[in-house]
C-alpha cells in the first residue's frame, strides 16, 4: 500500500489525511504539538465560524489576488460541501444574521473530537510531539521527538504547517526558512486580519484602551486606489485599533503601509447624522456647560469617540462647531504599522501558488522530494474573517489529498519504511 505522511494536523492536514485514507492510502499524521487542531479549537472559542453563506462569485472574490486559484479549490469543496461534511460528523450548522455559518452549538471541540475519532477508526495513525525539521539526504522526513530524532520515509507527503499567527498553538512559520533554503518560492509571511498601531498619546491610551468604537463607518483606499467604506465596530487598544471592522480592511491597510510608510483611515463617528445637522446642533450656545458635556448632549459623542476628537484637534479647533462637525464625520487616523504576526488572526504570504501545480504539488525538479504537496494557510492566499479562512484550508487540504492519491496511483507504490 502507498504511504502518505501528512505533516501538520490542522484542518487542512486532517482533510488531506481523510481524503487519502478513504482512497485506501496508508496515512500517518505528524504534529509538533501534543495534540492536533489546536488553532481550530481556539477558533471555536468565540463561536466557530466554519464558513459563509455568501453566493459563489462574491465568495471567491474574498481571496483577492488568489480568487481564480481558490475558486478552483472551491469547485471541489465549497461552503455547502463543508456544511454537509460537518453534518456527516453529527454537527448541524446554521447561518447567522451576517451570513456567517456556525455549528449549532458554536463549538469546535465536538467537531474536532468526532473527526479525529473517525480518522483513527479509518486507520489514520497520529504521531504528536513530532516536530518536522526538513528532509535528510535520502529525502526522508526528519522529526524531532521526545525520544530523539526520527527519519520517516513516505511515498508522498502533504505539508499543512499553517501560517505564522498565534505561534503558541503550533504554527510558528519555521517551515518558511526550510522551504526557502530548498529553493521554494515563498512570499514572506505577514500579519493578516490584524490590528494596527496608531501611536496614541499616553493620556488617550490610559483612558480609553479597551473601549469599543461602535457604530463607526471607516473609509480607506484599497490597493487599486478606490475609496472604500464599511460600517462596523472596532476596539481601541493601548497602541492603536483592532476588531472585526479593522480586520476587514487589514490587507489594504497593511499594503498601504508597506508602500507608503503609513496608511490613512477616516472614521465617521456619527453614522446616523449629517455634517450639517451636527454643525447646527454644536453651534447652539453652551450656556455654561463644559465642552465635553456640550458635545455629548448635542452630538451624542462621548467616551473614546470624544477622546479621539481631542487626539486629532487642538484646543482652538475643538471650540469651532464647523471643524468639530467635519471631524466627527471624517476623523483622520494615521496608522503606523500592523501589529506583529504573532497577534494576528491569520497570516498572508506563504508558498507561492506558482511553485505548485494544480494538485498543489511542489514542482518536480524543485529542491524537495517528488510527491510533496502543500495545503492550508501556509499557501500564499489571504481572506477576511467570516469563515473564509477555514473554508480555503479545508478545500486546499482536500485538493492536496486528492492530488497525492492521484500522484501515488500514477507512480505506483514504491517500497517505503512505514513509521
Ligand atoms: C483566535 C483565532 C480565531 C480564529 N477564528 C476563525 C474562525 O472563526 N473562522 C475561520 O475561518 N478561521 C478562523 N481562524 C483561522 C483558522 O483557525 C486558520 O486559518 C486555520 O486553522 C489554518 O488551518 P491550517 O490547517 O492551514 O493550519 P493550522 O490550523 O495552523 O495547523 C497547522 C498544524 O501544523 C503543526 N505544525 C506547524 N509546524 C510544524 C512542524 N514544524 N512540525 C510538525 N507540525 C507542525 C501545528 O502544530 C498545527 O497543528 C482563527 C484563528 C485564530 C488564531
Amino acid at each position: 500500500m502507498s504511504t502518505l505522511a501528512v505533516v501538520g494536523g490542522g484542518p487542512a492536514g486532517l482533510m488531506a489525511a481523510e481524503v487519502a485514507r478513504t482512497a485506501g492510502v496508508d496515512v500517518d499524521v505528524f504534529d509538533a504539538k501534543g495534540s492536533v487542531g489546536r488553532k481550530f479549537l481556539i477558533a471555536g472559542k468565540g463561536g466557530l465560524n466554519l464558513t459563509h453563506a455568501e453566493p459563489k462569485p462574491g465568495f471567491a472574490q474574498r481571496y483577492r489576488e488568489r480568487e481564480r486559484e481558490v475558486a478552483g479549490w472551491l469547485r471541489g469543496f465549497d461552503a455547502g460541501a463543508l456544511r454537509a461534511w460537518a453534518r456527516g460528523l453529527g454537527v448541524e450548522t446554521f447561518v447567522g444574521t451576517s451570513g456567517r455559518v456556525f455549528p449549532s452549538d458554536l463549538k469546535a471541540a465536538p467537531l474536532l473530537r468526532g473527526w479525529v475519532r473517525r480518522l483513527r477508526e479509518q486507520g489514520v495513525r497520529f504521531h504528536v510531539q513530532h516536530r518536522w525539521l526538513g528532509w535528510d539526504d535520502a529525502g526522508a522526513l526528519r522529526f524531532a521527538t521526545p525520544d530523539g530524532e526520527r527519519s520517516i520515509h513516505a511515498d508522498a507527503a502533504v505539508l499543512a504547517l499553517g501560517g505564522g499567527s498565534w505561534p503558541q498553538l503550533g504554527s510558528d512559520g519555521a517551515w518558511e526558512g526550510m522551504l526557502c533554503e530548498r529553493g521554494i518560492d515563498v512570499a514572506p509571511l505577514q500579519p493578516a486580519n490584524c490590528g494596527f498601531d496608531v501611536g496614541w498619546s499616553a493620556h488617550f491610551a490610559d483612558h480609553h484602551a479597551g473601549a469599543p468604537l461602535k457604530p463607526v463607518v471607516a473609509s480607506w483606499r484599497d490597493t487599486a486606489g478606490r475609496e472604500r467604506s464599511r460600517q462596523g465596530e472596532c476596539v481601541v487598544t493601548a497602541t492603536g485599533i483592532e476588531g472585526s471592522l479593522v480586520y476587514a480592511m487589514s490587507a489594504d491597510l497593511r499594503e498601504a503601509i508597506a508602500r507608503e510608510g503609513s496608511a490613512l483611515l477616516h472614521l465617521d463617528l456619527a453614522p446616523g447624522r449629517t455634517e450639517a445637522r451636527l454643525h447646527d446642533a454644536l453651534a447652539v450656545p453652551r450656556r455654561g456647560r463644559s465642552l465635553g458635556e456640550h458635545i455629548r448632549r448635542q452630538a451624542g459623542i462621548a467616551g473614546a469617540k470624544a477622546g479621539l476628537l481631542r487626539e486629532v484637534l487642538d484646543a482652538d479647533a475643538m471650540q469651532d462647531p464647523g471643524t468639530l462637525a467635519a471631524t466627527i464625520k471624517r476623523l483622520p487616523l494615521r496608522l503606523q504599522s500592523p501589529r506583529p504576526i504573532a497577534e494576528a488572526i491569520s497570516s498572508a504570504g506563504g508558498v507561492r501558488l506558482e511553485a505548485l501545480d494544480d494538485a498543489l504539488m511542489l514542482a518536480p525538479g524543485s529542491g524537495v522530494p517528488a510527491g510533496t504537496f502543500c495545503a492550508g494557510e501556509m499557501l500564499d492566499w489571504e481572506a477576511p474573517t467570516g469563515g473564509y479562512l477555514l473554508t480555503a484550508c479545508f478545500a486546499s487540504g482536500r485538493r492536496a489529498g486528492e492530488g497525492a492519491v492521484a500522484w501515488l496511483a500514477r507512480r505506483g507504490a514504491r517500497p517505503g519504511n512505514s513509521p
